[in-house]
């Protein structure tokens, strides 16, 4: 690494922070920069900027949002009687790139772990009761998870939401135990939206 002048190692440094970015890839992304157009460069840096700045979280499913509210929470053709709970909001792409669901969600930005110190204060139940307190949501499909965290977590909610007037739904079939949501495969995700089941 010592081979580079001090400016092209610290951004060779600061690639390498990059989760799943080794060595050998910062170095190799480093010096596309360093050969791309100005230009390019220039809209890299301010995008990273932008995004840093403006992008929060939408005040109602706490996705990413550019505003107060996602273009999903906004979109009058959702099925607005239908919830799904996810953990992150890269499960909610995940399930939005399936093409198998057409409600609203809601993302809990975390799952419970005990073992963390993570309990239901922690990540958004709260705001979730709140959400379905005027009793227009039908249906809560719980999409969290196939892990231990990611069941208990749905068994939480389920115990919660029990005495409501919801059905109340999980996933499950096809999304491999210990699944991860944002790296099962879309058919199979649309066949686990699909085959839902009530708990
Ligand atoms: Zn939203």
């Amino acid at each position: 690494m010592g081979y580079y002048p001090s400016l092209l190692m610290d951004l060779i440094r600061n690639i390498c922070r990059l989760p799943g970015i080794g060595e050998k890839t910062a170095e190799r992304l480093a010096m596309h920069i360093l050969n791309a157009p100005r230009g390019e460069a220039e809209q890299l840096s301010r995008n990273i900027l932008k995004v840093k700045d403006r992008i929060k979280l939408c005040s109602i499913c706490s996705a990413f949002s550019d505003g107060e509210i996602c273009d999903i929470c906004r979109d009058r053709t959702r099925v607005s009687t239908l919830l799904c709970v996810v953990e992150q909001p890269a499960d909610m792409v995940a399930i939005e790139k399936s093409g198998s669901y057409k409600g609203l969600y809601h993302i809990l930005q975390g799952v419970l772990s005990p073992m963390n110190g993570i309990g239901p204060d922690k990540i958004r139940i709260r705001e979730l009761i709140s959400r379905l307190k005027d009793n227009k949501v039908k249906e809560v499909v719980l999409a969290t998870g196939t892990n231990v965290e990611g069941e208990a977590t749905a068994s939480y909610i389920a115990q919660r939401l029990k005495d409501r007037p919801v059905k109340v739904t999980r996933i499950a079939s096809g999304v491999p135990v210990g699944g991860d949501l944002k790296y099962v495969d879309q058919v199979t995700l649309r066949k686990a939206m699909e085959t839902r089941h009530d708990v």
